[in-house]
């Protein structure tokens, strides 16, 4: 059996930040005893269907840190109640630096969270104020301290680079003060621009010709120094100390099952996708009560779509995949042209294969879009042939 992990979604968030596209509320504090209510209706009816036990509980939004304490402990115990919560278990929570407070980490700590994600995007003020994010970097030292303080030793800075007019030098800055709080884990993320949006603008007026080449050296630059410094780069956006890789997101990247739970959560168990409502009237709704049946439509997933998701999040991962598994999926060898067009990306630098698996290196995460899709397009070929 596959890994099982379970996701809670938890949307509330002071304002939007001007680049942000998750599912978030801005004016709905008051209505958080509703929206856990609903969460409570979803673990009831899941519980009765799944029976896996969780290696890993992974609290996201929106912004957890907003949850009021008496709505977390509800939650908390709701979860303890029916699935169980084991010391063994990755329990983790995303926090913005001006919400998580002395308060919440603490009741965090004490109810079993073992993982912290902390949202602190860059140190450079001017950035953050083009974020629209909330907090200045000396929130984001306090907030470091306050984890420590309430014992926490295994959490993650966020950090996004390519942000609007952002310098190499200033990314370089960025990592060197990230990596003097020693934190456990770090993701990098690059700025994803999304039509419409408040940064985008700034973003697109700050353009020049050679931002994307720009952005590629931070990438690569990020490796590189994340490496040169104890960390292991096990994901294209993720690095962490031994043993300190996030054991619920490598879930999602090694093909395993899990449950998505709140506004937007999405699901992926019994070779089948199921997707929660993204919008918060329609969510709470479906969720009023604990239904009979699911309140929303099952996709299965093709054969193709498994293929492709095995070939896109395993190439994801430093690990990549062993060429067998692919096989066991295909259900007949890869052939010539696969193992020849693995020796192409060798050559060009993008690889580190072997006879037995496919591994991508920071240059070839650099294009791992076009990799993903010329393998796929390769071992279509051979199945339609
Ligand atoms: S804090 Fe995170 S989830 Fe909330 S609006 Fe900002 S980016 Fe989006």
């Amino acid at each position: 059996m596959s890994d099982f992990g379970v996701y809670i979604h938890l949307p509330f968030c002071l304002s939007r930040c001007g680049y942000c596209d998750f599912s978030v509320v801005t004016d709905k504090d008051d209505s958080q005893s509703a929206y856990v209510s609903a969460l409570e209706n979803e673990l009831e009816f899941w519980r009765e269907r799944v029976i896996y036990a969780p290696i890993s509980l992974y609290f996201g939004g929106g912004t957890p840190s907003r949850l009021r304490p008496e709505f977390w402990t509800r939650l908390i115990e709701k979860f303890a109640d029916l699935f169980g919560l084991t010391p063994e278990m990755e329990i983790s929570c995303e926090a913005n630096p001006e919400s998580a407070s002395a308060e919440i980490l603490s009741l965090w700590k004490d109810s079993g969270v073992n993982r912290i994600s902390l949202g602190v995007q860059t140190f450079h003020p001017e950035h953050l104020s083009n974020l629209d994010r909330r907090h200045d970097p000396e929130g984001a030292f306090a907030a470091v301290e306050r984890i420590r303080e309430a014992g926490f030793d295994n959490w993650s800075l966020d950090l996004i680079y390519g942000l609007p007019g952002q310098t190499l030098d200033e990314w370089k800055t960025d990592l060197k003060t990230a990596l003097s709080l020693e934190p456990s884990h770090l993701s990098f993320y690059n700025l994803i621009l999304h039509p419409g949006h408040p940064t985008t603008e700034k973003a697109e007026a700050a353009m020049t010709p050679d931002s994307e080449d720009i952005q590629s050296e931070m990438f690569l630059l990020a490796c590189e120094t994340l490496q040169s410094n104890g960390y292991d780069v096990y994901e294209l956006s993720n690095a962490a100390h031994p043993g300190r890789a996030c054991r619920h997101n490598l879930l999602y990247w090694r093909g395993g099952e899990w449950l998505g739970l709140g506004m937007s959560g999405s699901s992926y168990f019994w070779q089948s996708y199921f997707h929660n409502p993204k919008v918060w009237p329609i969510y709470l709704n479906a969720w009023e009560g604990v239904p009979s049946d699911l309140p929303f439509k099952v996709k299965q997933a093709s054969w193709e779509a498994q293929l492709l998701d095995f070939v896109m999040l395993r190439l994801r991962t430093s690990e990549g995949f062993m060429i067998a598994e692919l096989e066991d999926l295909l259900g007949r060898n890869v052939g010539i042209d696969f193992r020849r067009l693995l020796l192409e990306m060798k050559n060009h630098g993008y690889t580190q294969s072997d006879e037995d698996r496919v591994a991508l290196t920071p240059p070839g995460w650099l294009v791992h879009s076009e990799i993903t899709s010329r393998i796929l397009e390769s071992l279509l070929r051979k199945e339609a042939n």
